[in-house]
């Protein structure tokens, strides 16, 4: 069987004026790594890719980790731990960061909620024009909160409005114009991706996975965007590092973001593994390019991790 852990931020310290951005830090995910191990063996992609029905169909419990949206720190805070303890990974990168120099528009949003209130944001998107002053009914109201239940109303409120209220060309318009008033682009670029060596170097370690190139929900586009998505991220990653890219996670995860026909064009592009954030251990009949994940959270040492302890005590030895 195959447990999947992934992860995101990476850092020391996550102190903002507004909380937005969530992760582990260095000294947890070390402490998480060390909890795993009692429950399974680390394995390489490598190992996964060459023989995936060995891994997933076996008994035994095998652990992979990995890393979502190509981030420096995860480079340079969590590579040192893995290599440490001799513990392989796989990072996954988008390549809209280095293709067009561009910041994610998922990071652009973090970044802007963690410096405003959700209240300044969306008097910022009013300003913008009649179309932007949007207000949700009592029933989106209950439904933001139901569907954001970890965040509070006002940040529920914000999500929604950005993720069911708006379309991407819509949510980027307005967080294009304000994040540019905030922060200078390139300077993100070059402190919150990884540089082009590191992608090298990992790709040469047989670490390295696609991401798609602009961080969507694949599932809600036109198979023509699925495919440009898919493509773009592995002939960048092919040209730069020499390697054949064959891995994927699916940006977000959601039963909607990887719908059909996500994973028939990933496999018709030459992707022979690829990954969910369906929470659950893998055992055997799952599509190899639709395999579950959990967030780290939701694993030993994480904050939701009773779930996981009630359903899955076999594991421990
Ligand atoms: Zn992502």
């Amino acid at each position: 069987m195959l447990t999947v852990s992934n992860y995101h931020y990476i850092r020391e310290n996550f102190d903002a004026p507004f909380l937005s951005i969530f992760g582990v830090t260095p000294k947890l995910f070390e402490k998480q790594l060390l909890l795993l191990k009692k429950t399974g063996t680390f394995i390489h992609p490598n190992d996964l890719i060459s023989n995936p029905d060995k891994i997933i169909k076996s008994k035994q419990n095998y652990i992979l980790i990995t890393f979502d949206d190509g981030l420096k720190e995860q480079f340079e805070l969590a590579k040192p731990i893995l290599d440490q303890l001799k513990i392989p990974a796989l990072f996954f990168v988008n390549s809209i960061n280095h293709i067009e120099k561009k910041v994610s528009l998922v990071h652009k949003i973090h970044l802007l909620r963690s410096q405003m209130s959700p209240s300044k944001l969306l008097s910022t998107f009013a300003a913008a024009g009649p179309k932007f002053i949007i207000a949700l009914s009592t029933l989106e109201k209950r439904k933001a909160i139901l569907h954001y239940n970890y965040d509070n109303e006002e940040s529920a409120y914000l999500k929604y409005i950005l993720n069911f209220k708006l379309n991407i060309a819509e949510q980027s318009k307005l967080i294009d114009s304000i994040f540019d008033h905030f922060f200078n682009e390139k300077k993100v670029i070059e402190t919150l991706y990884m540089a082009e060596n590191q992608l090298t170097i990992l790709a040469k370690e047989g670490m390295l996975g696609s991401h798609t190139h602009s961080h969507m929900a694949l599932g809600l586009l036109e198979p023509e965007l699925i495919e440009d998505e898919l493509s773009k991220t592995k002939h960048y990653l092919k040209q730069l590092t020499n390697t054949n890219i064959v891995s994927i996670s699916y940006p977000y995860g959601s039963i909607e973001a990887c719908a059909k026909p996500v994973s028939e064009l990933a496999q018709s592009l030459e992707y022979t593994i690829g990954f969910t954030m369906e929470r659950g251990i893998n055992t055997g009949d799952e599509n190899k390019l639709l395999l579950k994940r959990f967030d780290c959270n939701d694993l030993p040492g994480g904050k939701n991790e009773k779930f996981f302890k009630d359903e899955y005590s076999f594991i421990y030895k």
